[in-house]
């Protein structure tokens, strides 16, 4: 199976962005048949270069998400990232993961600390465990040969009270601790974007790859519970918009796709190495955003 840092590498040499799709494991059996029976073969037709899934709070999810990455892969030809989070594991119990994801096949990890669990609080790390993402990083580079992301946050991780400068900082540590590529929060304001992007590489060194992360909107009371519970913004003049729509969700699926589509054109056009789009389980919404970006690709 193909290494993300590969794709990433030769969509540059051809001057394209690469365009990637997330998904999380689906809670219930309904929701599975209609992930693997309309959502991921509609998406299929969009040739993503690659899809990743994510891992549940606390390691929930954790064969889930090899699961689901595994028949992803073998079921769709489509290569797929795990996500993997230091939450409630100790080092054996990571290695374990690690070992099971190579025996599938699975080449990828976006490597994260991940939420205390519930969502509340400050994290504290399980004893023989990793305390912070780089640790994750450090190890699965020291032991594995895969193809290593983590998270970026254009307005700084919501826990880090010290300024998001200080939080880029830590991003250059985990991308020095072997990370191969960064895959950003959502944001809404480009602005945002190209000001973390500007501080990584032009006053960190940074030159991994940067990929914005993309969430077309799917209802306004859902994008306010996800913004409250990442820290991203909703610039005001989107967030009147949204509440004007809040009681019709099929028009702020419509706004979100017109909106999304903007933030993209404008992304590529400041050259940006891929999009990543936070899919949320459904086809339609992304479909229309890259069926509208296809003179870029
Ligand atoms: C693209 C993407 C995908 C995600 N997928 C998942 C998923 O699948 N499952 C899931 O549970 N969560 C997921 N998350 C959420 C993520 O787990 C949380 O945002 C988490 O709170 C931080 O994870 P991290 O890997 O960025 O942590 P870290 O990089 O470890 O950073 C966490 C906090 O610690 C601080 N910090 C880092 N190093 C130090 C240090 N040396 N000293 C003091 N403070 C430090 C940072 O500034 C930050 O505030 C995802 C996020 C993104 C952007």
């Amino acid at each position: 199976m193909r290494q993300i840092r590969d794709i990433h590498q030769q969509r540059k040499s051809e001057g394209k962005p690469a365009f990637s799709f997330e998904f999380f494991p689906p809670k219930t059996e309904k929701g599975e048949e209609a992930l693997f029976g309309s959502v991921l073969p509609e998406l299929q037709t969009m040739a993503p270069d690659y899809c990743s899934v994510t891992y549940g709070a606390g390691g929930s999810t954790r064969d889930k998400t090899l699961d689901m990455v595994e028949r992803i892969q073998k079921d769709f030809g489509l290569v797929c990232m795990s996500h993997l989070t230091c939450v409630q594991a100790t080092k054996e119990q990571i290695a374990q993961v690690l070992q099971d994801a190579e025996k599938r096949n699975i080449r990828n990890i976006l490597a994260l600390r991940g939420d205390p669990p519930g969502g509340v609080g400050p994290f504290e790390a399980t004893e023989g465990g990793f305390a912070y993402s780089k640790d994750l990083v450090a190890f699965i580079r020291a032991h594995h040969e895969m193809s290593i992301g983590v998270a970026g946050f254009p307005e700084g991780h919501i826990a880090c009270k010290e300024g998001k400068e200080i939080d880029w900082g830590r991003l250059k540590e985990k991308v020095d601790a072997g990370a191969d590529f960064v895959v950003t929060q959502l944001f809404f304001d480009n602005e945002d974007f190209l000001r973390f992007r500007d501080h990584m590489v032009k006053e960190l060194g940074m030159h991994q790859t940067l990929i914005p992360g993309i969430l077309p909107v799917l209802s306004t009371r859902q994008i306010q519970r996800f913004t409250e519970l990442c820290g991203a913004s909703i610039p005001t003049p989107m967030m009147q918009r949204l509440e004007d729509l809040s009681e019709d969700d099929a028009a702020a699926a419509a706004f979100g796709i017109e909106y999304a589509v903007g933030q993209c054109e404008e992304l590529l056009k400041e050259g940006v190495a891929g999009l990543h789009f936070y899919c949320l389980n459904k086809a339609h919404s992304t479909l229309e955003v890259v069926r509208a970006l296809a003179s870029h690709r």
